[in-house]
């Protein structure tokens, strides 16, 4: 995640008590249930084995996995060893970021029954220089690896050819996912029916953030910050920038699979503009259908306020990790996943 404009929106809307910035207590504590369709289940053990690799592989190299450290680089090849495991075939893409530094995005590709429908599934798995990063965004990454273990080991053969990317760079100008956008044709465009974008997902006590495709959201904040005699000149540039956003017609469909996975749990969802433009993404808002989970837990440290805990800090390690988080958010993926297959 690569937060900017995401903390104004929230301070604000703190500021004016807009429920979807606050924290629920009681739902964080609801019931999470195992879900099973059609013989996929995500398993929150295997994923968390990968975040114990990645904080390892950290470890061992200066204290984070930043793009062009040698902690980027044994994470890539971390993933490339897993998808080898896995008997997929992977595409390596180079780039350079705005820093000159060379990353690396990798794509393994499940093939479907249709070879021309695509659905994209994206996490990023560099860390910023501060620290190790293992919810931003290795847990991303151990849910990609974790779908891609069991549609191998269950020899599930999906509906659309589903490809796995693992951006780098993120977290320096989200250069990985724009890259690769950058040189995809019109009609490689078409064939993506989906991106997916998995990032922060191991988030304790979360909140759930959703991607808000038709920015039903800026229209309610609009409302309450009129009730509240907010001056339309302080808050229309904030809100004009967000109506600027890029959509795509598709978005709304897969914004409403989530919530109907979320609520049938009960769990409260916010719905979010901002954080489309913080992280992968960014580069297809408006050129395919896109959505996102992402799992939250604002806080004020002081001064500020902090995304979830740890955020680009040193301590973002296992410890800011709850399994039952990430069975969660793998969880609403497969749902995604299936309900895209029905179509
Ligand atoms: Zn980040």
């Amino acid at each position: 995640m690569f937060l900017k404009k995401i903390l104004a929106v929230c301070v604000l809307s703190s500021m004016f008590a807009i429920s979807g910035c606050q924290k629920n207590e009681q739902d964080s504590k609801e019931k999470i249930e195992d879900v099973s369709q059609s013989g996929l289940k995500m398993d929150a053990a295997q994923m968390m084995t990968h975040l114990h690799a990645f904080e390892q592989i950290a470890k061992q190299q200066g204290g984070n996995r930043a793009v062009g450290t040698q902690g980027g680089l044994a994470s890539a090849d971390y993933i490339l060893d897993h998808a080898k495991k896995a008997g997929f075939t992977t595409e390596l893409q180079a780039f350079e970021n705005r820093e000159k530094t060379k990353g690396q995005n990798i794509i393994v590709e499940i093939p479907g029954e249709s070879k021309q429908d695509i659905i994209l599934l994206g996490a990023h798995y560099d860390s910023v220089k501060m620290g190790p990063g293992i919810n931003d965004n290795a847990s991303g990454v151990a849910l990609l690896l974790e779908l891609m273990a069991q549609l191998s080991q269950q020899k599930i053969k999906p509906k659309h050819s589903i490809h796995l990317a693992f951006w780098d760079s993120e977290e320096v100008g989200i250069a990985g996912s724009q890259a690769y956008v950058k040189k995809l044709s019109a009609e490689q465009l078409k064939a993506i029916k989906a991106y997916i974008n998995v990032d922060m997902v191991g988030t304790k006590d979360p909140e759930i953030l959703i991607a808000d495709g038709d920015k039903s959201s800026v229209d309610e904040m609009e409302k309450m910050l009129k009730e509240r005699g907010m001056q339309e000149q302080d808050y229309k540039p904030l809100l004009d920038g967000l109506r600027s956003i890029p959509s795509h017609s598709g978005d709304l469909a897969l914004e409403n699979t989530l919530k109907e996975f979320f609520k049938a749990k009960n769990l409260k969802i916010k719905e979010d503009v901002a954080t489309l433009t913080a992280s992968d993404t960014a580069p297809f808002l408006g050129k395919v259908p896109v959505t996102s989970v992402i799992l939250f837990n604002e806080q004020m440290k002081g001064d500020e306020l902090e995304f979830a805990p740890c955020y680009h800090k040193a301590c973002d390690t296992i410890e800011q990790v709850d399994p039952k988080s990430m069975q969660l958010a793998g969880d609403a993926v497969v749902y995604l996943l299936q309900s895209l297959d029905k179509k």
